[in-house]
């Protein structure tokens, strides 16, 4: 691409963030739509997250992904917050306003995005969420807002899904969450439930891994939805194909939770042609056939 003065900047600011797909996203985007727009990583030592923000300010970026560790150490920096974001307590997206930056979480909204691409239905299921880290917290309240019929969080620590299914009942106003350790999970109803799986378990080099092993588990699970996204097909998916489940992985929702990041700071909105091409992109990257 040229590079003038006009060329805009957005990036990411994490640590590490050497990693990063987002800029096979984004630089996709902008080649795509002609636009005078660069992507670039931000390594930011750990304890200057707000220097960062202001500095990104001052150097008149358009916007910033935020990913690990910064995504609620930057919330006090922000001009303005999104409601979604304060409620879910993490910011992975600043938008350029005037006089400083809009906090967004676009994690929620682009696993949404990208469940419904793949016809997942949330409203009406047994939603069924392992682990209860920062990223399943934002997926029990996504999953209370859409309408879930009931929720229950299996975590090997019970107390984080405890006081996670507390926040959701609250925010409920009545008891749809509930609470169990991760060995429970053979006292599960023996009913079907949409399994949404946020717990590191399976990432990449550890991919022989799955959180449960046991095949009478993934009896109980007619789709499978796990946001480990590298490796692109998890042990937990192939468990839940071989018990005859739906499964899919969390590429998809990195996909969508960049396109809506790129749709916040330029205002495009991108058809799935080239969000298709944008995938293939970040598909490349991480050398997936
Ligand atoms: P986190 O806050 O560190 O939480 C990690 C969770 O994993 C905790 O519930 C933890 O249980 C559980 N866990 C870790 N090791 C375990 C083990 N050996 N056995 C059982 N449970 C274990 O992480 P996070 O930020 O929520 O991220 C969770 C996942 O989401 C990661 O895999 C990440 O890659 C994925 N993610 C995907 C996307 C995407 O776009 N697809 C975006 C963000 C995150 P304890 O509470 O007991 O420690």
């Amino acid at each position: 691409m040229k590079i003038d003065g006009y060329t805009r900047v957005c990036g990411v600011m994490g640590c590490p963030v050497e990693h990063t797909m987002s800029p096979a996203i984004h630089n996709t985007l902008a080649e795509s739509l002609g636009e005078n727009l660069v992507y670039v990583p931000f390594r930011v030592p750990a304890g200057h997250a707000g220097d960062a923000v202001k500095g990104a300010f001052a150097l008149n970026l358009l916007g910033v992904n935020v990913t690990v560790p910064y995504k609620s150490e930057v919330i006090p920096f922000l001009k303005e917050i999104d409601p979604l974001a304060e409620t879910i307590g993490a910011v992975n997206t600043l938008v350029r306003t005037e006089g400083g930056f809009k906090g967004y979480n676009t994690d929620m909204p682009g696993l949404y995005r990208a469940m419904c691409e793949d016809g997942v239905e949330i409203a009406g299921e047994k939603v069924l969420i392992l682990g209860a880290g920062g990223v399943a917290r934002a997926v029990a309240i996504l999953a209370a807002e859409k309408g879930a019929g009931r929720i229950v969080i299996l975590n090997r620590t019970q107390e984080k899904a405890q006081k996670i299914a507390e926040e959701v009942n609250l925010l409920a106003g009545r008891r749809l969450a509930e609470a169990k350790a991760l060995e429970e999970y053979a006292s599960l109803p023996a009913e079907k439930y949409l399994a949404i799986q946020a717990t590191n378990v399976g990432m990449f080099p550890k991919v022989e891994k799955a959180v449960i092993e046991d095949a009478a588990f993934y009896e109980k699970i007619h789709t499978g939805y796990d946001l480990v996204f590298n490796p692109a097909r998890t042990r937990f998916m192939s468990l839940v194909r071989e018990s005859g489940g739906r499964a899919f992985g969390g590429l998809k929702m990195l996909l969508y939770q960049g396109i809506i990041a790129y749709e916040l700071w330029t205002g495009a909105e991108i058809d799935s042609e080239l969000a298709g091409k944008a995938y293939g992109e970040m598909r490349k990257a991480m050398k997936i056939e």
